[in-house]
């Protein structure tokens, strides 16, 4: 068997003629592709507003510059997650703190997080960044009584999430970067996520204010064909009114994305195809499987299982040319994170699961005989 990867991008013959096309039109950047890819992405979500950067990270940095993080300003996320949901809190010069896990779920957990606000000074907090962890969809409707209540923005960090959704008190749907409930939402194009464009990410929303201001900030704050201009000198003329950045997407990748976004419905029922058969075939055996509550839908970004033989069983399929993973090293227990203070023990159910999780593999490309053999290994490991 050859190595079968955690996850991996598909690339097909329709893929690559998009990106010729843009090779061979008169845009390479800043061209027709970005706004198609952000109508196409906003339509898909059910956001009003999307705006493509260069990748996922970029998304979260401009996003707290936005929501106005700065010096003095404090952030909740969950410690389970990808550095660069806190790191972006850190890039605009604010504090990040966290909140446990809820155990089944993975997600942040909103019993903690609302004992925290009640004890914290009233204004401690400004925002908070919850992960639709692995695709399991946090429900932001809770979330946003909490946020109200508190007064906090949410940014959802949505990079494992396109296609997931959770069950409203009025029985709707509600999407993963749908920005009903949420501020700001973000994603990630990296290879292993659903969509892949080399790098790549996109912010949702469905307020204008915000809309506009990322546009600018994408482009090094530079503002040109609006009525917000201060002065103006000739058709030449542009402001740069705050500090920004090159956080572009480009053309290239653009066509990549609006490619692979055509795919998304079938890549995700795939997916979902998969946990059904990891399901089955992992039932009897002595481990923890996903859970999947009423009414959500998981968007299976990652399949995680949990045993206390963790380590034991990575290896043993490693040596079968099954590459497993873990998601992720709690945030806080990174030493960057420590030398800031936090210490093991501070967020014990995040500890726990991390003792204990495995990414089994997962892409819409694995096939039924690769997923047989993943099976049969697991299950020999487990001598059944
Ligand atoms: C991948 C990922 C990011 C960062 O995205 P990049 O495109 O790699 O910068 C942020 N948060 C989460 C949860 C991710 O999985």
């Amino acid at each position: 068997m050859d190595i079968i990867p955690y996850g991996k991008h598909e690339i097909e013959k329709e893929d690559i003629q998009a990106v010729v096309d843009t090779l061979q039109s008169d845009f390479l950047t800043q061209g027709p592709k970005i706004t198609e890819f952000e109508e196409n992405f906003a339509a898909y979500t059910g956001a009003d507003f999307a705006i493509a950067v260069s990748n996922g990270t970029a998304a979260l940095h401009l996003c707290a510059i936005a929501l106005g993080v700065k010096a003095g300003v404090k952030v909740l996320t969950s410690p389970i997650t990808f550095v660069a949901s806190a790191n972006c809190i850190l890039y605009a010069g604010g504090e990040v703190d966290f909140v446990d896990i809820d155990p089944h779920s993975y997600l942040i957990d909103l019993h903690k997080l609302e004992n925290k606000l009640s004890k914290a000074k009233p204004g401690e907090y400004s925002g908070i960044i919850p992960i639709d962890f692995a695709g399991y969809p946090v429900n932001l409707e809770e979330l946003k009584n909490i946020a109200k209540k508190y007064n906090l923005w949410i940014l959802e960090d949505a990079c494992h999430a396109p296609g997931g959704a959770f069950k409203d008190s009025m029985n709707r749907y509600q999407y993963c970067g749908n920005g009903n409930y949420s501020d700001l939402a973000i994603f990630s194009f990296h290879p292993v996520k659903h969509i892949a464009t080399g790098e790549g990410g996109m912010i949702t929303t469905n307020n204008k204010d915000l809309y506009e201001k990322l546009l600018s900030l994408r482009t090094h704050g530079i503002i040109k064909h609006t009525d917000l201009l201060e002065d103006y000198h000739g058709g030449w003329y542009y402001e740069m009114q705050n500090l920004g950045y090159n956080y572009r997407l480009s053309d290239i990748q653009a066509s990549l994305g609006i490619s692979q976004l055509r795919k998304i419905h079938k890549n995700i029922k795939r997916r979902r195809e998969i946990a059904e058969v990891y399901n089955n075939g992992l039932r009897s055996l002595n481990i923890t499987l996903p859970i999947v509550a009423e009414g959500n839908q998981h968007a299976y970004h990652l399949y995680i299982i949990q045993t206390k033989e963790r380590k034991e069983l990575y290896d043993y399929l490693r040596a079968n040319n099954i590459f497993t993973q873990v998601h992720y090293i709690p945030v806080h227990m990174q030493p960057y994170y420590r030398r800031k203070g936090w210490k093991i023990g501070d967020l014990p159910s995040a500890e726990d699961y991390y003792s204990r999780c495995l990414s089994l593999p997962m892409y819409p490309s694995l096939t039924a005989n690769e997923q047989d053999y993943i099976i049969e290994k697991i299950k020999a490991f487990f001598h059944e």
